[in-house]
């Protein structure tokens, strides 16, 4: 805690994972003789870097970057890159660690990383957001590469972004390594799928989950916080199989309609016009708006999908969602749920899904990207969605044999963490000091 003062996310996701590993450490000293907890907190390293860039009105703007290169034991250092105002180092190192175990869980040769920077991409013109784009590439470009590190999006990053990004890349490198950033647009080597992974994989392991309790999509009425990238593709597969989602928010705050929202038209409101979800109700008069997005825990529901950011679901919003008789909590954003949310949920009977399981789809097809980028080919969509289900349904089964195993219990918190600290842990051991 020294060495992190002030860290207080960072610390935070350590404490989650450190206290449901217990059972591990007992089980093997030797991940106590070789130090492997101190390791595996320390990143390899954390750089950051100033960001100068030029707006509309000529004047010199500067922002912070950064990035954390976690651990390379399993592959690259693999993470998405976040522009938002609240970036700092702990954020970031916060979103690093978490990603070290969620790559694990995929299976895939993905080690953990994570960047970003305190940019506020919102009320920004096009043209400004390419020449900041510009400048943070013209740092980070030093520090990563196809074999090296290989950012994607994260809040506040999407495909335009990232083709500005990679542009700026190119340029430096005088060389075409699409498989230095995921998320690409498909001209240029991203995935089909991608967009969609991260929300649709939430709901595969939600749905898994549910099964193993009777329980399923078909009827249930779901809400979604947020309304960005994991949001609308949360609720859309939702709605696919049979679910009705009652509301979804903003930072401003919440949408909500007993009779279902219209996902189409919300996409098109969001991805297209890049409007603010209470636009909804101009069009949809039955809809209700709410002020306050932390207000979207009050609506009753069976189904509750935090998909906007970290720590938005608090102690009183799971009091409401039991209140409520929620059935299960599917983390689709990164640590959502505060820690004694988490804890009250749990003792609660609530079916819990976290973070670096649930929303490990994303990453997971970010992978089969850089696989297709190495290979030059592409797979279609249907071919990814089979393959993030199976990934999806692979990760589910080992946290729950995890839990199984070291729990004597059904709480995947516990064994995604146990399952994927195992994996990581190993690796350290097998490559030695
Ligand atoms: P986007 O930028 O696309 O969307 C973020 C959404 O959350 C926006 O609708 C934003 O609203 C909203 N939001 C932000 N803060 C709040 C808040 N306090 N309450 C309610 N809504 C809020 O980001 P993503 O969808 O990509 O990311 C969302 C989460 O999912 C993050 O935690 C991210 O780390 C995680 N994640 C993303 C992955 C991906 O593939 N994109 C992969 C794995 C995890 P507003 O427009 O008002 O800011």
């Amino acid at each position: 805690e020294e060495r992190n003062e002030g860290e207080y996310e960072f610390l935070q996701a350590v404490r989650e994972i450190f206290d449901t590993i217990k059972p591990v450490l007992y089980d093997n000293p030797v991940y106590m003789k070789l130090n492997i907890l101190e390791r595996i907190v320390e990143p390899d390293r954390m750089i950051s870097f100033k960001v100068p860039w030029v707006d509309d009105e000529g004047y010199v703007q500067v922002n912070r970057g950064f990035r954390v290169q976690f651990n390379n034991l399993l592959g690259p250092y693999k993470g998405g890159l976040r522009f938002h105002p609240t970036v700092n180092s702990s954020i970031v190192k916060f979103l690093g660690f978490e990603q070290i175990f969620k790559n694990a869980l995929t299976g895939q040769s993905i080690g953990g990383g994570k960047g970003g920077a305190d940019f506020d991409p919102k009320g920004k013109s096009d043209l400004e957001i390419m020449r900041f784009c510009r400048s943070f590439m013209t740092e980070l470009s030093r520090h990563i590469g196809p074999n090296v590190d290989v950012p994607a999006g994260d809040i506040g990053v999407g495909e335009q972004e990232i083709g500005y990004l990679f542009g700026q890349y190119r340029k430096m490198r005088n060389s075409f390594e699409p498989g230095v950033l995921t998320g690409k647009p498909i001209a240029f080597g991203g995935s089909l799928g991608r967009k969609e992974a991260t929300g649709y994989g939430t709901v595969y392991f939600v749905k898994e989950m549910l099964e193993d309790s009777n329980y399923s999509f078909q009827g249930a009425k779901v809400v979604v916080s947020g309304s960005g990238n994991v949001a609308l593709y949360a609720m859309e597969k939702a709605t696919e199989l049979g679910a009705t989602v009652v509301a979804c928010s903003d930072s401003s705050g919440c949408i909500y309609d007993e009779n279902g929202l219209d996902i189409e038209f919300l996409k098109q409101i969001k991805e297209d016009e890049k409007e603010r979800v209470q636009h909804y109700t101009t069009v949809y008069s039955k809809a209700k708006y709410v002020e306050g997005c932390e207000n979207i825990w009050s609506f009753p529901c069976d189904i509750a999908l935090p998909c906007a950011t970290q720590n938005e679901l608090d102690m009183d919003a799971a009091k409401a969602l039991v209140k409520n008789n929620v059935k299960a909590v599917g983390e689709g954003a990164n640590m959502p749920c505060t820690y004694d949310a988490v804890n009250y949920l749990l003792e609660n009977d609530v079916l819990m899904a976290p973070a670096k399981a649930a929303n490990a789809g994303g990453v997971a097809v970010s992978a089969l990207e850089m696989a297709q980028n190495n290979m030059r080919t592409h797979l279609t969509k249907e071919e990814v969605d089979a393959r993030l289900q199976q990934i999806m349904k692979n990760i589910y089964a080992e946290s729950i044999e995890a839990a199984k195993k070291y729990d004597d219990s059904d709480n995947l918190v516990v064994g995604a963490n146990i399952a994927s600290f195992i994996k990581v842990a190993d690796a350290i051991v097998a490559q030695g000091v």
